[in-house]
């Protein structure tokens, strides 16, 4: 490619370029994605086969945007013809029992969603494979689903292709040159558009420090583990809900029920209190999966038959990043960052070729001047 044009270019090839490029494909503008390495590869953020999809937000603005989500990636699975998600429902669980959930049911009853606040015996009776103690709480919620995470990309980049638009993997954008068309300086030529997008993940910050703009993002070094039970059957996701653990501090656990991954996948977020190197940190995530989640799920191994290292790219509020560039307003950031983006992909693509094609205005918790001042 040499001297290519296009109306929208789109930088990185994650979940977040991917919803981009099919909604301003849809749009009817002529899109060029560029993807370093391949689609959504594994040292990026949205590798594998599962994330979660919850409604259960403390903050009506996420459930009403979950909502959203839900809906949207049920219309991509009608028109790419594939199961993009399955279904398990959800328990919110403090083991401490200190929490019952006020925030989380007051912001869904507000959007007209129903929970049910259960006791440790109600869920330990539903449940055979917890074990909840005496004390603990939890807050069920029928609709939340593992999201198949690699069908999802594909059925993304399927459809993004159909409407025509160009997703060019293995070749890096070095630079963007902002002109009257912005330049965009490749590892196979320059590129123009009238629009850039920088969907970039870890380089977002990188890209808008090149141009002027801080944006205070950090990087965490998280880890995820696999434990494959003797016997699965209760843990499979046809029995077993996703669970949610919040431990204080702000710190959750998920565990995922056996879907399409061999074993139940449980993480907790780092979210980067430990800064040790990647196998000192397996090393010590391990050992606080046995020490704080094991024992409510006896049936499980007591050691992981496998762990992947990745990494989440953090706001100071956990908030995403989708806004104009300050002095550049051809240019758009997005990040669906924090450790919970996947799941809002289609709506922030769709907020984004509103963004491009109308005089739609994204919500303030996503503009740049939310995350300066934090
Ligand atoms: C382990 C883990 C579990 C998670 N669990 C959940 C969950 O359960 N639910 C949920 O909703 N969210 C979850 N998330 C969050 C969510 O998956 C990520 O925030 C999201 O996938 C990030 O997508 P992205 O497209 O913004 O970034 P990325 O996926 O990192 O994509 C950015 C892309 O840009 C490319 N790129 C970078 N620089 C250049 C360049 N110069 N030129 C060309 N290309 C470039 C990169 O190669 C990369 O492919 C989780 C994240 C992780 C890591």
């Amino acid at each position: 490619m040499t001297d290519g044009r296009s109306d929208v270019a789109v930088i990185g090839g994650g979940i977040m370029g991917l919803s981009i490029a099919y909604a301003v494909a849809r749009q009817g503008k002529s899109v060029t994605l560029f993807e370093a390495e391949t689609l959504t590869h594994e040292h990026g953020g949205s590798h594998g086969k599962a994330r979660i999809i919850r409604l259960s937000y403390d903050d009506p603005f996420y459930v009403g945007l979950a909502q959203e989500a839900f809906e949207a990636w049920h219309a991509l699975g009608s028109v790419a013809r594939k199961d993009l998600y399955k279904v398990t429902g959800s328990l919110d669980i403090d083991l401490s029992g200190q929490r019952r959930f006020d925030g989380h049911r007051d912001a869904l009853a507000e959007c007209g969603v129903s929970s049910k606040l259960m006791s440790a015996t109600e869920i330990n009776d539903a449940y055979p494979e917890l074990n909840l103690p005496d004390e603990a709480t939890g807050l069920w919620q029928h609709r939340s689903a593992v999201l198949n995470a690699d069908l999802c990309s594909a059925a993304l980049a399927d459809e993004a292709r159909r409407y025509g638009a160009h997703l060019w993997t293995g070749c890096k954008v070095n630079r963007v040159i902002p002109d009257d068309r912005i330049r965009l300086d490749t590892t196979q030529g320059m590129h123009h558009a009238d629009t850039v997008v920088i969907a970039t993940g870890d380089q977002v910050a990188r890209f808008a420090s090149d141009l002027g703009t801080h944006l205070p993002l950090t990087k965490s070094l998280e880890e995820v583990s696999f434990y494959e039970p003797l016997e699965p059957e209760a843990h499979l996701a046809d029995h077993m809900p996703l669970l949610i653990f919040h431990l204080g501090n702000g710190v959750l656990s998920s565990v995922f029920p056996i879907h399409r991954d061999a074993g139940v996948k449980i993480m907790v977020e780092n979210n980067g209190r430990d800064t040790s190197p990647p196998e000192r940190l397996t090393e010590h995530k391990v050992a606080e999966i046995a020490e704080t989640i094991l024992p409510v799920l006896p049936r499980l191994p007591r050691a992981p038959s496998g762990t992947n290292l990745c990494h989440y790219i953090l706001t100071p509020n956990g908030d995403f990043i989708l806004d104009r560039l300050p002095g550049h307003p051809q240019i758009i950031m997005c990040s669906a960052c924090s450790g919970h983006g996947f799941k809002f992909a289609p709506v922030l693509g769709e907020m984004v070729a509103q963004l491009i094609t109308s005089d739609f205005v994204q919500p303030s918790l996503f503009m740049i001047s939310n995350h300066s001042t934090s």
